[in-house]
């Protein structure tokens, strides 16, 4: 074994911090240093703030308490997503994406059923709406955190205010021990067999390791600039290359009710977030150069907030690059976080991404005793995983029926990867999508909950026939037992507001 390596992440951004703390708590017994190296003159991307239910494990694997972190970054809990707007089918005008949990299992099951039914023209319930529980503790504004009587644990993730995680995961990584370097990355020096060297700042110095990290964000450093690792557009799939950012203040019922989803709202040219913290709203919107200009993306978002056009607040305008690189380890070097790729933002997947690939590569580096034995492998697993969350991501805009513009025309053209339209094509058929799923083998990204909830909560039901009544030799579901169970449940679950409030006042 290698032992007494040094690592050297390079770039302070949630990517860096997150690297360079895991890094560190997995490695640190194999006898590996971890230094982290950030510019003062290069700005974080400083946006980014939900999650994914995975977020959780990262902050176990650290110790880390939930009301400790959730606190300093005025957190709040996220129980899934409501898309509004984005189709004009009636009934259809919004649905939520839940976190599917155990207790959704019955009825999870049933949904998927019921959609079949509907696609095979009978006139059922098949809306997901009905059937998660996340979703009705996010119409009640309830935090996903149950009280001891009721033992089912919620799948959640969270929303957070982005600098404050950055600044809290720093001081947290500097205390375990990660060495804190400022510097300016000017050029590479490369050793004979193509192996990182070490690293020349703009102030002369040289800072060398053994085993470097790109977190470089979108500038890509390492990876790109130094290796040219070849990058694989999505452009052509995910039409959005830029966003304007905006927080507002909560409204004055703040002490009333702080919701436990994101909302993702269409607009002319593309989407726009609202995320809940417990001090102000983040907002944004994502939207398509080729359609709309930033002025015009930044007024239309202050009109949907109901904002005066003139409105004095700092609005933040950025460029989005997706896709991927093609290989996310290459010699002694590994990219994370936006230097190795973006899909926008739609499902708060990007944190979600940079800890698998953390996960990944210290699973793999160990097993293969701390060499590039299973570099391959890895390539391969993180590329899945990016291109199966595109197929996800994409699905919604190929899906929508949003009406009158021509950004969500040219959405609805995008071309349909070969999975994609295995996907759509069973769906209408009427095939069991569950079996398709799991043939594909696509379901490691997303679940088959979570695309039936796509396709049937977007209402992407074929419209040429008229529905017709359930057969009396067809076994139907109790759509009041469903309502009266997840009723019941939800009673075991807390004011969102109140909830983080004694969590605050606990830590
Ligand atoms: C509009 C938008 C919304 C988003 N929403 C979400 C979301 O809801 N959920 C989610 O998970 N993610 C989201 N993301 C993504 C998220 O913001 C990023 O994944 C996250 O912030 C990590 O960024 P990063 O650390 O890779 O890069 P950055 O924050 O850009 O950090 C780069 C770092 O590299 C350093 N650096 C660069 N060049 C040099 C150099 N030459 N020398 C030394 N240091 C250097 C910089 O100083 C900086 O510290 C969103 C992104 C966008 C654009």
């Amino acid at each position: 074994m290698n032992k007494d390596k040094h690592i050297l992440v390079v770039g302070g951004g949630t990517a860096g911090w997150m690297a360079a703390s895991l890094l560190n708590r997995k490695l640190k017994s194999a006898g590996f240093t971890v230094s982290l190296l950030e510019s003062s003159q290069i700005e974080t991307i400083g946006v980014g703030e939900g999650s994914t239910p995975y977020l959780a494990k990262f902050f176990s694997a650290l110790d880390i308490a939930e009301n400790e972190w959730m606190t300093a970054c005025n957190a709040t809990f996220k129980t899934g997503i409501r898309f509004l707007n984005w189709s004009s089918v009636r009934g259809s005008e919004q649905y939520f994406h839940p976190f599917y949990s155990l207790v959704d299992f019955e009825h999870a099951s049933q949904f998927e059923y019921q959609t079949r039914l509907k696609r095979h023209f009978y006139d059922v319930e098949a809306h997901p709406d009905k059937y998660f529980l996340a979703q009705s503790l996010s119409c009640q504004c309830k935090a996903p955190k149950a009280t001891e009587n009721f033992p089912f644990k919620l799948d959640y993730a969270y929303h957070f205010d982005a600098a404050r995680l950055a600044q809290f995961l720093k001081e947290k990584a500097i205390s375990a021990g990660v060495q804190h370097l400022t510097g300016t990355v000017d050029s590479v020096k490369l050793k004979n067999d193509g192996d990182i060297e070490s690293l020349h700042l703009a102030d002369g110095r040289r800072v060398q390791a053994d085993f470097f990290c790109d977190c470089t964000g979108f500038r890509s450093l390492l990876m790109q600039q130094n290796y040219q690792v070849k990058f694989i557009s999505y452009q052509h799939r995910l039409l959005n290359d830029a966003a304007v950012a905006l927080p507002t203040e909560l409204p004055t019922e703040i002490d009333k009710a702080i919701p436990s989803a994101t909302q993702s709202y269409a607009l002319s040219s593309g989407w726009a977030w609202q995320i809940p913290l417990t001090n102000r709203y983040g907002n944004g919107y994502v939207y398509s150069s080729a359609h709309i200009t930033a002025e015009q993306a930044e007024a239309e978002l202050k009109q949907h907030l109901g904002l005066d056009k003139n409105a004095e607040i700092p609005a933040r305008h950025l460029k989005m690059r997706v896709g991927r690189l093609n290989k996310h380890w290459q010699h002694n070097c590994i990219a994370i976080g936006l230097s190795q790729g973006f899909i926008e933002p739609l499902e708060a997947t990007a944190l979600h991404l940079v800890q698998y690939m953390i996960d990944q590569f210290i699973t793999l580096y160990q097993q293969g005793g701390y060499s590039n034995k299973y570099q391959d492998e890895l390539n391969h697993k993180v590329n899945r995983q990016f291109d199966n969350i595109l197929d996800y991501v994409s699905m919604h805009y190929l899906t929508n029926s949003y009406q009158n513009s021509s950004y969500w025309q040219d959405a609805r053209r995008v071309p349909a990867s070969e999975i994609q339209n295995q996907i759509l094509n069973d769906w209408h058929r009427g095939e069991d999508l569950a079996a398709t799923l799991t043939r594909l083998r696509i379901t490691d990204a997303y679940s088959s909950s979570s695309w039936h909830c796509l396709l049937a909560g977007s209402g992407y039901y074929r419209q040429d026939q008229q529905l017709r009544p359930i057969d009396v030799n067809i076994e139907q579901i109790d759509q009041d037992k469903i309502s009266d169970f997840i009723r019941r449940c939800s009673l075991n679950y807390p004011d969102h507001n109140t909830y983080l409030k004694k969590m605050s006042a606990q830590s």
